[in-house]
């Protein structure tokens, strides 16, 4: 059995990127020169938090008491009993972290960073909201000036966070180019920062992006996997055999994912958002169907057509609609240690309706993607049977209640 002290160890040890930011092929700084300075001054004053015991004492103090770490690991038996061969599933309830989300683990670090380097100004994209919300929370929370990038139709679509993003004192900026979403949201922020290096920190989202980024947010959200080896250790006395998460940027998979890369006999599975059907315009299955490529300063797996123009993605879910993904995961795929697959629109509303009915707990449609996977995978009999499973819950579905009433034909 593994003791506390080397789950720690795996998570200070950084078994990759190397030095250049890269994950075997996959990574990298692919960003105009006028960013090379400013992505140095970040790697740099990273490394030092590493060893800054009072900026370590802040982030486990301010994880505690205002984002309410550490989220349970929550054995699901009616839910379990569904999916059938005797297997038992626990959940990582991010859902229960304050905003409902994991991405506040990443912004509230990400927050503290950028005070430790005298940066008063941070701007963020966003797509559904979701990484607005959170970074809006902990700029207010640390008395920081907050400008959010946001293409013009994800603010038509989703207004309510449009306006939590006002209430928490942001200022949201409307993006009119290309399709009007978050990639050309991404493009406008990196324009920014380009502009305004000196004084402008930039909190990106998810685990993609230009070096440092991917390994910084890995880190800062490697807290759900820490938590999640402890507390399985401690609630079944092993590692699980399976881990299931879902994929958009790559965030919250890569966070529980990480602090057991070290255990090869842990099953690591990413869920991707397979839309519609795994035609091209109708999903945002990045790993499963795209090609390496360049998109925002990385070298990853990425929905492009033969010339390499990124191409239209969908899902049901608007967070995990991104046609890239973190490079970490692009070479946990080519090496074999992690498998990537997808789950349906129609899937994803299955798992979310279950979960609702069986467990009293309604996930945001991202994670019921990996829950509507494993129950399929159930009912056709494709699991390991008797085996002990963890699934990410990555959030909470009150965000999604007119997506999913829409779907299911209700009017609200
Ligand atoms: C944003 C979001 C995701 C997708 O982002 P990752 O970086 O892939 O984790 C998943 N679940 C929820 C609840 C989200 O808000």
């Amino acid at each position: 059995m593994q003791t506390q002290n080397q789950t720690e160890k795996t998570y200070q040890h950084n078994l990759y990127p190397d030095e250049r930011g890269r994950f075997g092929d996959f990574g990298g700084k692919f960003v105009p020169e006028s960013l090379m300075a400013a992505l140095a001054e970040l790697e740099a004053a990273y490394d030092e938090s590493l060893t800054d015991e009072a900026f370590q004492a802040e982030l486990r103090s301010q994880l505690s008491s205002f984002v309410g770490r550490p989220t349970t690991l929550h054995y699901v038996p009616r839910f379990s009993e569904l999916v059938g061969s005797g297997v038992k599933i626990y959940l990582k309830r991010e859902d229960l972290a304050h905003t409902g989300a994991h991405k506040i683990n990443n912004a509230l670090g990400q927050g503290l960073l950028a005070k430790r380097m005298g940066k008063k100004r941070i701007i963020a994209e966003t797509g559904a909201g979701q990484h607005g919300v959170a970074t809006a929370t902990v700029c207010a929370m640390l008395g920081l000036d907050c400008i959010i990038y946001m293409g013009e139709v994800d603010i038509q679509r989703q207004s309510l966070n449009v306006f939590r993003m006002k209430l928490l004192g942001a200022e949201v900026r409307p993006v009119s180019s290309g399709t009007k979403t978050l990639k050309d949201a991404i493009n406008e922020a990196i324009r920014d920062w380009v502009t305004n290096v000196e004084t402008t920190f930039y909190l990106f989202g998810t685990a993609a992006g230009p070096h440092p980024y991917p390994r910084i947010v890995r880190d800062f959200q490697s807290v759900i996997g820490i938590e999640a080896r402890k507390q399985i250790l401690a609630q079944e006395g092993r590692l699980p055999d399976s881990i299931y998460a879902c994929i958009g940027g790559g965030s919250n998979a890569i966070g529980i994912f990480y602090p057991f890369a070290d255990a090869k006999e842990v099953k690591l599975i990413g869920v991707e958002a397979g839309g519609t059907s795994l035609e091209a315009g109708h999903h945002a299955a990045t790993l499963v169907m795209g090609k390496p490529g360049v998109l925002h300063g990385t070298l990853s797996y990425l929905i492009q057509d033969e010339d390499g123009q990124v191409l239209d993605t969908h899902s049901i879910s608007a967070g995990l609609d991104y046609p890239g993904v973190g490079p970490e995961h692009s070479y946990l795929k080519d090496t074999g240690r992690a498998s990537y697959v997808s789950a349906s629109d129609e899937t994803a509303l299955r798992g979310l309706q279950v979960l609702s009915r069986t467990e009293g707990i309604i996930p945001a449609l991202e994670s019921a993607h990996a829950l509507g996977y494993v129950l399929e995978q159930g009912e056709k009999g494709l699991l390991t049977p008797n085996s002990l499973i963890v699934i990410n819950l990555s959030g909470r579905g009150d965000k999604d209640m007119n997506t999913v009433a829409k779907a299911l034909n209700v009017n609200l």
